[in-house]
């Protein structure tokens, strides 16, 4: 009864298959990497995981609601429930937009603002992502790539989901703010126990985080 079941996935880019019958599953709470070489299919599992695109075939299971098929109305209801960290901290994020707007979108989106919880929401989360309260005025441009990221990683949190699907969430930083995202990623893992799916090339990165460790290679998962 995993949280996400993915079965037989197949994505194909034309006649080519960019996954090709991938098979895994990421229980609640549990941190699973993916790892592989580039272009062997990570990203476009995730696209398909997020429903971001629509497999050839195979089965993506979401609390055992099968993603694949479903209609809009019912996939935008399920939506809080599993969000997404991208790889470019500043791309995720309006430009216009202050800090405590970007992290309070989904909350408004999701119907779960209001002018009394949403406030101090959005200051927890801030300070849940170990950002200073007053950079919550700030734009995107006035923050640093770590900073920008934990933005990210605190508007993902905004909906209390279950799963997390990381792409690449470290690879865009300078290696000296890379650790402080990954034990961001860890503490959030011992204190909320969000199901993860961590994609990532950097295979020690991805053994520090997780607890099992997918390999993908042209496709398939070898391991
Ligand atoms: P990874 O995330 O492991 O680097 P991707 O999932 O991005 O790999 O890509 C898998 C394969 O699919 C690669 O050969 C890539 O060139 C190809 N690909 C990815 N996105 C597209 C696309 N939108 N159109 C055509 N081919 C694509
Ligand atoms: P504890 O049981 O240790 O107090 P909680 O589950 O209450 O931990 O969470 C600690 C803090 O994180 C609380 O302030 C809570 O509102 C917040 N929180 C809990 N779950 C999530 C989640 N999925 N996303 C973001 N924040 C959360």
């Amino acid at each position: 009864n995993a949280l996400l079941q993915v079965r037989d996935l197949v994505v194909r880019y034309g006649a080519r298959r960019a996954v090709d019958g991938v098979s895994f599953d990421v229980a609640a709470g549990e941190t699973v990497g993916l790892v592989g070489p580039s272009g062997c299919g990570k990203s476009t599992t995730a696209a398909a995981v997020l429903r971001l695109l629509r497999p050839a075939a195979g089965s993506v299971r979401f609390d055992g609601t099968e993603l694949t098929t479903l209609g809009a109305s019912a996939l935008r209801a399920l939506r809080p429930r599993f969000q997404t960290v991208f790889q470019d901290p500043y791309a995720a994020l309006s430009p216009r937009r202050r800090v405590r707007d970007q992290i309070a979108e989904p909350l408004r989106i999701h119907g779960l603002w209001s002018r009394a919880d949403g406030p101090p929401r959005v200051a927890e989360l801030l300070d849940r992502v170990g950002l200073d309260p007053a950079l919550g005025e700030r734009l995107p441009h006035e923050l640093s790539g770590g900073q920008a990221q934990r933005v990210g990683i605190a508007r993902a949190l905004a909906t209390r989901p279950e799963l997390l699907v990381l792409d690449e969430p470290t690879s865009a930083l300078d290696p000296s703010v890379r650790a402080g995202i990954l034990n961001l990623l860890m503490d959030l893992q011992d204190t909320l126990g969000v199901g993860t799916l961590f994609i990532s090339h950097d295979r020690a990165a991805v053994r520090h985080v997780c607890d099992r460790v997918l390999t993908m290679r042209e496709g398939r998962l070898t391991a």
